[in-house]
């Protein structure tokens, strides 16, 4: 069961036109008016329902604009949304994101129902590694700590001492007090971090399948077309590309830049998403717009979100002993103190130091 049902679309009514208007000028720079007829019903629709579920939608920075803007309660990266979820007082959590970040909150939140619209929502990286890697990874490295990115799935987190995302893995990294880490599963993040860092990472060859497709042939000729262009990339990119960017961190990083910064022309090197949605908050900025888009993001969209909460499915369960065991790793990061950076997270230039690939 994927949690996707063939639906009759709702009607487009004059209630709905009035009473979806204010969310439509929300938008209106991003979604063409012609599309709007397609997605206003089932954004009132959702937007009532959730009310009488007494549910909460989380939605994450790749989701398509009228899914971030129009019907999220919350949004964010997935460092924001996992915060959010240990806070709020709904019942119900829909996750308009993909399922490991279903997961985080259903291991932070055990009594609340957690809803994804897709199960086949998953993630590159959070496929590229199991339990048992994990497992023989300390068989091989005794006594050397474990860090997993959140995009893992919970038997992962399960086996790892602390959970990192991109916005805090240098912080994370560091607060362990060792002179080696784990660092798991996404090799280029591992990477970029190593440049931030005197800790030996011992990396797993991971890669998110929409990061690791941007080359540096790919910003050098948005340079050439685009005179003046500022390039944000994501740490899941190559090393290669973090050196030719102009700052690189993670997807609030780069709303923060955007929103402080305001560049006359900027680019995002990364999912498609992103610019749409920082472009609402930010009318007098060019965004350059690449396009590699997440197919698992993807798959959430407003008719299978209002599906799953007419149907409360499809509910993310987690075995108790390992969401247990998970939720310590969680807990310990989100115990950090929250940093803010003053200047670009990841050394652009340097050459990336102390890394060793591991294999299991
Ligand atoms: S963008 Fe990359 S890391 Fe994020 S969900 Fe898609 S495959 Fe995973």
């Amino acid at each position: 069961m994927n949690g996707l049902a063939p639906r009759k679309a709702p009607p487009y009514t004059p209630e709905v036109a009035r009473e979806t208007a204010h969310l439509y000028a929300r938008v209106a720079a991003v979604v063409p008016e012609f599309e709007w007829p397609a997605y206003a019903p089932y954004i009132h629709a959702i937007n009532t329902l959730k009310k009488a579920r007494n549910a909460i939608i989380l939605g994450h920075n790749y989701m398509t604009p009228e899914i971030f803007n129009c019907v999220s309660d919350y949004t964010g990266d997935s460092l924001a949304l996992a915060r959010q979820a240990t806070t709020t007082d709904a019942k119900v959590i829909v996750q308009a994101g993909v399922h490991f970040m279903a997961e985080t909150s259903k291991i932070l939140c055990p009594d609340k129902t957690v809803l994804i619209p897709d199960t086949r929502a998953g993630c590159s990286l959070a496929e590229s590694i199991t339990g048992r890697d994990v497992r023989l990874l300390k068989q091989k490295y005794p006594g050397v700590p474990v860090v997993s990115y959140v995009n893992t799935s919970a038997e992962v987190k399960a086996e790892s001492d602390m959970c990192c995302t991109s916005s805090n893995a240098v912080q994370v990294v560091e607060s362990l007090g060792t002179d080696r880490v784990i660092f798991l599963p996404d090799e280029y993040l591992a990477k970029n971090v190593a440049t931030m860092t005197d800790v030996e990472i011992i990396a797993w060859h991971g890669r998110c399948e929409v990061h690791e497709r941007f080359t540096v042939e790919d910003i050098e000729a948005l340079r050439d077309a685009h005179p003046g262009l500022v390039v944000l990339a994501h740490p899941e990119c190559s090393p290669e590309v973090m050196a030719v960017a102009d700052f690189a961190g993670s997807t609030a990083d780069m709303s923060d830049y955007v929103a402080e910064h305001h560049p006359a022309k900027v680019v995002l090197v990364t999912e498609c998403s992103m610019s749409d949605n920082v472009a609402v908050e930010n009318p007098g900025v060019d965004f350059i717009r690449p396009c590699n888009l997440c197919p698992h993001m993807k798959r959430i969209t407003l008719a299978n979100i209002l599906h799953s909460l007419e149907t409360m499915t499809v509910k993310v369960e987690i075995e108790p002993a390992i969401a247990a065991r998970a939720r310590l790793a969680i807990e310990r990061m989100l115990a950090l103190p929250k940093v803010k950076s003053a200047g670009p997270k990841y050394r652009v230039k340097q050459p990336p130091a102390h890394v060793t690939l591991a294999v299991a």
